[in-house]
């Protein structure tokens, strides 16, 4: 496995009806470490393939260097680039059995028959194939023909890196769940450098340690799934991020008061020195508020109510500004009639400015 290095990385696919180079994906430098598990999530053209197929030799970048470990590989086509790929649709000759499906990428490489026969057997084990060896893939289900699509990739005993594109889109809801978490077993019993393509943020969160989020060609955060979730540097990851995403709401900031249409909410840090010309706004996960069941709080309207079975979304209006708010199973709050008032947990309401997360001083 390697070290995958992105040295200001850029790439144009040409220029626009103005004569303007545009660039699907903007300079971006950034390692991905030797046998990490990544996911690139983001909307449909926000450059992820376009990334993916740089790190896999598809593209050569328009700018900047690739590197595996200390070799340089800008150029280097992806055959000699030791890359296994997973794809949407599985890679499979139908015509062969699973086994000779899974020596292939081995007799190719010359390996001995004892060779071959030894690293099969221990992929088809640990993919939980072995039962099906013997079996044509041409009447095997879509997720099994994956398994056997990403064995073929595993069985190379000199593998830098594997990449996955969309691999569960073709594969039944039920069975995508089983799949992700035998992939996530994978990755902790190779230790392979791992970077999964998605715009699925409930693939995303549960493949990867590190989530890289695309926008516009742009990397907009990379962290964990808890700081994705908890500190968006971005109102865009925010947004993108949870169902229902963050909501955001124009506010003014003085130290540690947020005013929102007349409305004072207190804050868990202060902002003494937020650039004056800038739109500020509070970005608030609806899991960070809550009715009130003791009359403190601000009034709301509630606009709509949506039954998820184990919590409920209410849809509130709060001084003319529209909030999603979640509420557990368990929540006492009475929704039912009177006029219903929310508390914001100060220390998860974040700040935002032009968009970009303010860090904010501790109180
Ligand atoms: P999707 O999830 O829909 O595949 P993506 O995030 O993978 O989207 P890319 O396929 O990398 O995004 O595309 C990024 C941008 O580059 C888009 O605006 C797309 O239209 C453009 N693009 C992609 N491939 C080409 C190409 N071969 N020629 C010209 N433009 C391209």
């Amino acid at each position: 496995m390697a070290r995958i290095v992105l040295d200001r990385i850029a790439h144009s696919y040409g220029v626009n009806a103005a004569g303007v180079r545009e660039f699907a994906l903007k300079p971006l430098t950034m390692t991905w470490n030797k046998g990490g598990a990544y996911a690139l999530l983001g909307p449909s053209g926000c450059g992820k393939t376009t990334l993916l197929n740089i790190i896999s030799g598809l593209i050569t970048p328009t700018e900047g260097r690739v590197r595996f470990d200390d070799r340089d590989v800008t150029e280097v086509p992806t055959e000699q680039r030791n890359i296994a790929q997973v794809f949407q649709f599985p890679v499979v000759y139908d015509t062969m059995t699973v086994a000779q499906n899974l020596a292939f990428p081995l007799r190719n490489r010359g390996m001995s028959a004892a060779g071959i026969e030894r690293r099969v057997q221990d992929i088809a084990k640990r993919l939980e194939l072995d039962t099906c060896l013997g079996r044509r893939a041409q009447g095997l289900t879509a997720d099994v023909k994956q398994k056997v699509s990403l064995g073929r990739g595993l069985v190379r005993p000199d593998v830098a890196a594997i990449l996955f594109d969309e691999p569960l889109t073709v594969i039944d809801p039920q069975l995508k769940w089983m799949l992700r978490s035998q992939l996530k077993h994978l990755h902790r019993q190779f230790d392979f450098t791992m970077i999964y393509v998605t715009h699925d943020q409930t693939e995303a969160l549960t493949f990867a340690d590190q989530v890289v989020v695309m926008h516009e060609g742009d990397v907009v955060q990379a962290g964990t799934p808890e700081q994705l979730f908890h500190r968006p540097v971005h109102t865009f990851v925010g947004h993108f991020i949870g169902s229902p995403g963050m909501n955001i709401v124009p506010a003014a900031v003085a130290g540690d008061r947020a005013i929102v249409n007349g409305l004072e909410i207190g804050l868990g840090r202060a902002y003494p020195t937020l650039p004056a010309a800038a739109r500020i706004e509070l970005g608030v996960r609806p899991e960070a508020v809550a009715f009130s069941a003791d009359g403190r709080g601000h009034p709301v309207t509630l606009e709509r109510l949506d039954d998820l079975g184990r919590y409920r979304i209410a849809r509130v209006s709060l001084a003319g500004c529209t909030l999603n708010v979640l509420v557990p199973e368990e929540a006492e709050a009475d929704l039912s009639g009177g006029e219903p008032r929310i508390v914001f947990d100060p220390d998860r309401v974040n700040v935002y400015a032009d968009g970009h997360l303010v860090e904010g001083e501790a109180r």
